[in-house]
């Protein structure tokens, strides 16, 4: 059984949208909802543990994703080998959330704080400079 710790932020748009009973039902994963608050300006934030064969849960993120949900992995992080990264900048493109981008001098930065784990980057690259890492501890909502 594969789980995934997530830390997702529902748009005040899609809060009364049952979008986690529909994944449940289309890709045959449970889920434990392991916090859930509103916040001031009506969006929802919570924390969620998605169980389910490895493909499952991930069709399942990316499906929650696609909706608009901004989904972060609090079981893992992104670390790039700087002795392996040739600064090709062929992940760049695929990041969603410029959280790899070039400077002035085309050389290929990661900023932490933006990144979703959602592991594109280690797909893209070809020399095998994007290391993932997982982390037992899980951020507070
Ligand atoms: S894991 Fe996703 S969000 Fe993070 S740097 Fe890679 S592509 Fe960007
Ligand atoms: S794709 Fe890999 S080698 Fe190229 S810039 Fe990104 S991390 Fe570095």
């Amino acid at each position: 059984m594969f789980t995934e710790k997530l830390l997702m932020h529902f748009p005040r748009e899609l809060v009364q949208q049952p979008i986690l009973s529909v994944v449940t039902r289309e890709f045959d994963i449970t889920f434990n909802i392991i916090s859930a608050r509103i916040t001031e300006n009506e969006e929802g934030v919570m924390k969620v543990e998605l169980r389910g064969k490895r493909q499952d849960v991930q069709a399942a993120t990316r499906y929650i994703r696609e909706k608009g949900v901004t989904v972060r992995s609090l079981s893992k992080f992104i670390r790039i080998d700087k002795d392996l990264c040739t600064d090709c900048g062929a992940c760049v493109v695929h990041c969603p959330t410029a959280a790899l981008y070039c400077d002035e001098g085309r050389a290929v930065v990661f900023d932490k704080k933006k990144c979703i784990a959602c592991e594109l980057c280690r797909t893209a690259c070809p020399f095998h400079a994007v290391v993932v890492a997982h982390i037992e501890e899980a951020e507070r909502v």
